[in-house]
Parts: C-alpha cells; sequence; structure tokens
C-alpha cells in the first residue's frame, strides 16, 4: 500500500535528519564511520520505499484512468441498450430488436442476447443456412447462431 511506502520513507528521512544533527557530537573517526554508514542506510532505505510509492502511483493512476474509460463505455452502452427491446423470434429464440422509433434510417436489425446482457453488440447477421425454414442468424462478436423467424405472441 503506497501509504505505508510513504510513511516508511518519511520516517527514515526523519532518521536521516536526526543522524545529520548528531554529527556535531561525534568524536572518533570509529564512530564517525558508524554515523556515515547508518545515515547511508537510511537514505537508502528512504529511497527504494519512495521509489515502491511512486511505481504504486503510476499504477493506481492507470487503474484509473482504465475504469473511467470503462465506466464511458458503460454510459454509452446504457444509451445504445435503450434504443432496442426483447423479442422471442420462432421458434423461441430471445433478440434484442432495434425499436421502431430508433431507426433513424438505420435497417430494422436484432441484437444477440447473450451479448447484449454482457454489455457489448453483437449483431446478428442473416447466414445462408436455413433450418425447418427459418433463416440461421450468427452473431457476428461471439458466433451464436440459431434460426430467428418472426416475433412470436409472449404466451408462445
Ligand atoms: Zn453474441
Amino acid at each position: 500500500m503506497m501509504i505505508a511506502e510513504i510513511s516508511a520513507g518519511l520516517s527514515a528521512l526523519k532518521t536521516a535528519k536526526d543522524l545529520i544533527e548528531s554529527l556535531d557530537g561525534i568524536e572518533g573517526r570509529a564512530a564517525l564511520a558508524q554515523v556515515k554508514a547508518d545515515l547511508l542506510r537510511e537514505l537508502i532505505k528512504a529511497y527504494d520505499e519512495l521509489l515502491v510509492a511512486r511505481e504504486e502511483k503510476a499504477a493506481l493512476l492507470q487503474a484509473k484512468d482504465d475504469l473511467g474509460k470503462e465506466l464511458a463505455r458503460l454510459k454509452d452502452w446504457s444509451d445504445e441498450a435503450q434504443r432496442y427491446e426483447p423479442q422471442r423470434r420462432y421458434p423461441g429464440v430471445l433478440v434484442y430488436a432495434l425499436k421502431n422509433a430508433e431507426r433513424a434510417g438505420q435497417p430494422l436489425h436484432n441484437l444477440c442476447a447473450a451479448c447484449y446482457n454482457k454489455g457489448a453488440k453483437g449483431l446478428l447477421q442473416a447466414t445462408t443456412d436455413v433450418d425447418s425454414r427459418i433463416r440461421i442468424h450468427k452473431c457476428d462478436t461471439c458466433g451464436f447462431h440459431a434460426p430467428v423467424g418472426g416475433v412470436m405472441d409472449n404466451d408462445d
């Protein structure tokens, strides 16, 4: 956790400051060498901890950026999803059909229910294949394929 590394780095810098302040009272080369070694150890510790904190901050900023993009994508999808309504089609396939009022010049088309529920826009494309005289449609995103006929009543 970034806060722990920053705290450890600040603590090491405080110890280093205290060591520097103690230099005036040091007598003898051995004692001075020990303080220098302690000072170097604390500065390296502070450097390492702050380096880790910087890397964690970069990772957090990247995660924030990724979440912002995902939020925008979900918002866009939420608006787009409102343009479709669920329909059961012969012989019993659930699709999300473009609402007539939402056509805005687009041809009527259907979306794959599995992709729709995952927040993706999988377009059901007609294939050249038929099953029981009903055209097979295939999702251009997940590959789901099934015969998709006319609209069934909800009670069918
Ligand atoms: Zn799909």
